[in-house]
């Protein structure tokens, strides 16, 4: 013991080795540090830093930059602790940078399969680290936990938390809760059975395991929880693994000892699939409470009774100490993709409020005041025939972090406001990217569609919600649909960056616009901020990706793909961002003549939506990935041997040669070169 005590007070970089128990409890004192995903056990997002204010912030610039070899998604936010910066990219790839002068100290890659990309559902990104005790824990893409030393970036254990045969993925950010690391997964699309995880953050060795969906009943239930849950299923649901995963928020209150989670969607998206004969499905689309210790059940909230529109329950949780009708009240809160913003007590579960916080919202007609079950809106489902609903799919809100203020008692969140999709099932439900039985708007054409593309509600805001007020203090329209993640901090300023790369300070007594940074690519990321030295700094991820920017970005424009960065500002920072270039400068040109017909390239158009459009873009315009139709004569004579043969798999283009033949394969090429001639023709890139 006494050797031990000698070590740890050696040096600074036995600093690391004491976030504990204790140092994480009292993550809200510790002004100069970021230490969790949320910076507090409760993810309020809020610091109370405040040399970067609303009157300094003007002189607010860029102190240095670090580009990053992705140009996909990058939605992490970063672990600051004694003057390190800890952060990750793209495809699980972790970073280690001085905090100060943005020189980097480690990298380490944990060479994710890359060839599974097949079954991502929304880019290979990765939403951040955990930090315990001088180890930094990493949910890689697919599917492990990687225990690396903080000083050094060399793993020390790593295990695999899914059944690697089938399509589980990992974006989130584990969390810590008394020695033990929380992970969730992902996968409900393609089908698999939702849970969470906790491992000895020493060891590595599973504690416990809490699944969201009951399994098959011929192999019993896990928990009397889930056996009470399958009364609400019918059929045969478990053969598709039910979904309900918990791709994203996880929470700890280590004075109740309580873990919180959300989940997703189900295995199918659409009821009438997935449980026919109807029925709530729990826990799809739920906020869940489980004891840290055990993983135990103690109580449940569903979000979405029977979800049939893809809105999963994973928005950020944040904890609060809120009071409501002049009673304390420790609460959980969400700002649900479904329209809703839900105040639960996070003790008993106990439903306080639900209401509309963007406009337009059209599956439900409110919820139920005294229950907290939504009430469906009788055109929100018509079984397995389309339906328009609002919110789309990809939600009110998404997993974009939302920040507290406590004292004004104030929550900020970048919303999607007014969006509506037509929502139309496949006949069955087929396990595989090909066909996610996603609601495809082209496939019906008519009154429906129609109706979509006269939607005038489409715009993005940042808002400032109270929570016990039930209404919003101020909301600021946004020039785009999709914002960032956000930071508040005592400074009075909200921090937030958007789909067209701009990174702004808003003031957030009213919305106020202060200060203005473009940085050059499409932001989703939040910021966070620390002390080094005792000077603040504020630091953002960026990098344009994600299931928006993928399949639809010619729906977030002008959009912005780029080399992801790192970027860290100061008071006086004067550095210029010089980005590498991205994307094309002029039409393309089709780069090689094929002799085809008009019915192949309308084959050829199907085959697309299907296989190609959720990584290369709806349209063939693609964002952070490869644009198609500016193939060159050299692809277009590779293209059997990458979509089919693989060639590309390490890159991460997965190989088709079980869904395509080589005449289905010359129809999506005819197609690619037709949209390019159509592009050149019009003069458009
Ligand atoms: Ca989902």
């Amino acid at each position: 013991m006494l050797l031990l005590v000698t070590l740890a007070a050696c040096g600074t970089s036995d600093a690391i080795d004491r976030v504990d128990d204790a140092r994480l409890n009292a993550a809200d004192r510790d002004s100069a540090n970021w230490l969790t995903y949320g910076r507090t056990y409760s993810e309020q997002r809020f610091s109370p830093l405040r040399q970067i204010n609303d009157s300094t912030v003007r002189e607010l610039g860029l102190l240095w930059s670090h580009e990053l070899p992705t140009t996909r998604g990058v939605e992490a936010t970063p672990i600051v602790v004694d003057g390190v910066i800890y952060t990750t990219s793209a495809w699980s790839v972790v970073y280690a940078f001085d905090a100060i002068t943005g020189r980097q100290l480690w990298t380490y890659d944990p060479k994710v399969d890359r060839s599974r990309a097949r079954t991502i559902c929304c880019d290979v990104v990765n939403r951040g680290l955990a930090l315990y005790r001088g180890k930094l824990f990493l949910a890689t893409l697919d599917g492990r936990l990687v225990a690396i030393a903080a000083r050094t970036g060399l793993p020390v254990w790593d295990v695999t938390t899914v059944d690697r045969s089938k399509p589980y993925a990992i974006t989130g950010a584990p969390r810590i809760a008394k020695g033990r690391v929380l992970i969730g997964n992902a996968g409900a699309e393609f089908g698999v059975r939702g849970y969470v995880s906790a491992f000895d953050a020493e060891t590595g060795k599973l504690a416990w395991r809490v699944f969201s969906v009951p399994g098959d009943p011929k192999q019993g239930f896990e928990s009397k929880a889930l056996e009470a849950a399958a009364k609400t299923w019918h059929g045969e649901y478990w053969k598709t693994g039910g979904g309900g995963t918990t791709w994203d928020p996880i929470v700890y209150d280590p004075d109740l000892d309580l873990v919180y989670f959300g989940t997703g969607n189900g295995t199918a998206w659409y009821r009438d699939l997935r449980s026919p004969g109807g029925g709530d499905n729990l826990f799809l689309a739920s906020i869940l409470a489980v004891r840290g210790q055990t993983g135990e059940y103690v109580w449940h909230y569903q979000v979405t009774p029977g979800d049939n529109w893809d809105y999963d329950a994973t928005q950020p949780l944040m904890l609060a100490d809120l009071t409501i009708s002049g009673t304390p009240r420790k609460v959980v809160m969400q700002a649900s993709k479904n329209g809703f913003f839900y105040v639960l007590d996070r003790t008993t579960g106990q439903f306080i409020s639900a209401t509309p916080y963007v406009s337009g919202i059209s599956w439900a007609t409110h919820v139920d005041s005294v229950s907290g079950r939504p009430v469906e809106s009788p055109t929100a489902y018509a079984g397995l025939k389309p339906v328009l609903v609002s919110p789309d799919v990809e939600g009110a809100h998404n997993w974009q972090p939302m920040a507290f203020d406590a004292s004004k008692g104030v929550v900020y969140l970048g919303v999607r406001n007014g969006t509506q999709r037509v929502h139309a099932p496949n006949a069955e439900w087929v396990s595989d990217l090909s066909d996610r039985n996603m609601g495809d708007d082209r496939r019906y054409e008519g009154e429906l569609n129609a109706k979509a593309a006269g939607a005038t509600l489409n715009r993005g805001e940042l808002i400032a919600w109270n929570p016990v007020e039930r209404r919003s203090v101020w909301r600021v329209t946004l020039p785009v649909l999709q914002s960032g993640g956000v930071l508040a901090t005592a400074g009075n300023l909200v921090f937030q960056g958007r789909a067209d790369g701009h990174f702004i300070a808003y003031r957030a007594a009213d919305g106020a616009s202060l200060w203005d940074f473009d940085a050059a690519t499409g932001i989703m990321a939040p910021p966070v901020t620390y002390l080094a030295r005792g000077k603040q700094y504020v630091t953002l991820m960026v990098g344009w990706g994600g299931t928006m920017g993928l399949a639809n970005p010619q729906n977030y424009g002008p959009l912005k793909p780029g080399f992801g960065r790192i970027l860290t500002f100061a008071i006086g920072g004067a550095a210029k961002l010089t980005p590498t270039p991205y994307g094309h400068s002029a039409p393309p040109v089709a780069a090689i003549k094929l002799d085809t017909t008009a019915a192949a390239i309308r084959e050829g158009d199907m085959l697309y939506r299907t296989y190609c459009r959720f990584c290369h873009g709806g349209n063939a315009i693609a964002g952070p990935l490869p644009d198609l139709r500016y193939a060159t004569a050299d692809v277009h004579r590779q293209f059997e041997s990458i979509v089919i043969g693989g060639s590309r798999k390490t890159l991460g283009m997965p190989s088709f040669g079980d869904k395509l033949n080589s005449s289905q394969l010359r129809a999506i090429q005819a197609y690619v070169l037709s949209r390019a001639a159509a592009a050149n023709a019009a003069g458009r890139r």
